[in-house]
């Protein structure tokens, strides 16, 4: 493992290694990518690393200053491309910077990148970024995951000590949990979304993803904070809850359809192992959860079809065509969006459509906050809730590629966090027989990521 955040900037701070030489080093193993990892390598590094430098020297560095991350596709800074990894935003530079963009520069962090993701985040894979697939470090003829791909690779190949992804039904932990890295999806509302690429505005969390649960609970203790400039932007409630040391398993996740062997021998493994931490798990009926897919798949196109409107060929973007409004926004629509963006803009504007409207957008709406009373009252009694983060491990380019609902089944169990609005971290747990990681998933209480890291640090310590 090459360096994490903690112990680099320790390393920073005591003189020891220079910004320049840390830097110059992240930098030319992103430079010299072979996975797709990043859309663009940043060309204003050096000036980055001048005012990291000034930090240290007079005394104002934080643990981030001078530290090399990467950022997806879909966070804007200001005067730098961002693209989503969509052809509709080719040539689009932020002309503002998002807030975490802004909470990164003033500790002093070196954003060195923008990294590959499926298009406006839509998928699993990254196989539907327009810029091609981007290869899992441990196992290139495998996907990294999705959408935060490039972010997950980014950091499992040391091109990034660390990283941020978007999380809107698992983006964060899926990918982690196929590379070996550590993805948390904070509580909806505590991580500023102003001047994300909306996907699904009522899920879309960004979020850190890391080597180490220390370095993610670093990275979220830096971007988080109330920010008036997103209108559902709260102030976490102060939660001090202790550790019961109890945790939760869904009843049918053990049995769930196509949950792999090796994922299903892991996840026991690391249940008896925790057993013997001194952890109660207990099975436990929430019998909603196996539905929060169903109503993902429903409320996420839902906002995507009206989210996507804006991208019309006059507003943003590209344009193909011409002639009256009706011509270009279809020649633009049509061209340049990929085939799975225009599948979820053809089932959102389904759902919502007036006949349709009740029995599905309606109707999963309500499933919602039932899905959310019942983790909410598991999580009363029990410290957090325990799954596989993903139902297999990594699987191959182009495997899944022909099979839109084959692909949407590996966020089975990431989902039922983002529909209920409450932080879930993946951590590693190990690896198949293959050599591929696998990971575990604890979903906690709303505001509760301490407990998270309590957990997730007792795991990485089992390990
Ligand atoms: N894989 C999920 C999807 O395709 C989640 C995407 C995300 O979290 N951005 O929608």
């Amino acid at each position: 493992m090459e360096h994490t955040i903690s112990s680099l900037s320790k390393k920073i701070h005591a003189g020891e290694l220079s910004i320049k030489d840390v830097v110059s080093q992240y930098v030319s193993r992103a430079q010299a990518d072979t996975l797709n990892v990043y859309r663009e390598v940043f060309s204003d590094i050096e000036s980055q690393v001048a005012a990291a430098e000034a930090m240290l020297k007079g005394g104002t560095a934080t643990v981030l200053t001078g530290i090399p991350i990467a950022i997806k596709d879909n966070i804007l800074f200001a005067g730098h491309k961002a693209g989503a990894s969509s052809k509709i935003l080719e040539h689009y530079t932020a002309s503002y910077d998002s807030t975490v963009v802004k909470k990164l520069k003033a500790a002093g962090a070196i954003i060195i990148g923008r990294t590959n993701m499926d298009e406006f985040a839509m998928g699993s894979s990254t196989e539907n970024s327009a810029y091609g697939v981007t290869k899992n470090p441990h196992d290139e003829t495998k996907v990294p995951g999705g959408s935060s791909g490039g972010s997950a690779s980014a950091v499992a190949a040391d091109m990034a000590v660390a990283s941020l992804g978007s999380d809107t039904g698992g983006s964060i932990r899926q990918p982690a949990s196929y590379t070996g890295t550590v993805g948390l999806l904070p509580t909806y509302g505590t991580v500023s979304r102003h001047g994300l690429m909306a996907m699904g505005s009522s899920l879309d969390v960004i979020g850190p993803m890391a080597k180490t649960v220390e370095d993610a609970e670093l990275l979220f203790s830096i971007i988080s904070g109330f920010d008036a400039l997103d209108s559902t932007s709260i102030q976490p409630e102060a939660t001090a809850r202790t550790l019961t040391k109890k945790l939760a398993i869904p009843k049918g996740v053990r049995g769930s359809k196509g949950l792999d062997a090796e994922v299903s021998e892991n996840f026991e493994a690391m249940i008896s192992s925790l057993e013997r931490e001194g952890f109660t798990v207990d099975e436990v009926e929430l019998p909603h959860f196996e539905h929060a897919l169903a109503v993902y798949y429903i409320l996420m196109p839902a906002e995507v079809s009206s989210n996507l409107a804006r991208f019309d060929g006059i507003r943003y973007g590209e344009r193909v065509g011409e002639g009256n409004v009706h011509d270009i926004y279809g020649a633009t629509r049509g061209v340049l969006f990929g085939p799975e963006v225009r599948r979820r803009i053809l089932l959102g504007t389904y759902v919502l459509s007036h006949g349709y409207y009740d029995a599905y957008y309606n109707k999963a709406v309500a499933l919602r906050g039932i899905i959310r009373r019942e983790l909410e009252g598991a999580l009363k009694e029990y410290d957090a809730i325990i799954t596989p983060t993903t139902p297999t491990p990594a699987f191959g380019i182009g495997e899944k590629a022909e099979d839109p609902v084959e692909m949407y089944l590996s966020d089975l169990f990431t989902v039922p966090a983002n529909v209920a609005h409450h932080p879930a971290l993946s951590v590693p747990s190990g690896k198949n027989a293959a050599g591929l990681p696998l990971g575990i998933q604890f979903i906690g209480a709303r505001f509760d990521e301490a407990t998270l890291f309590a957990l997730g640090k007792i795991v990485e310590n089992i390990r």
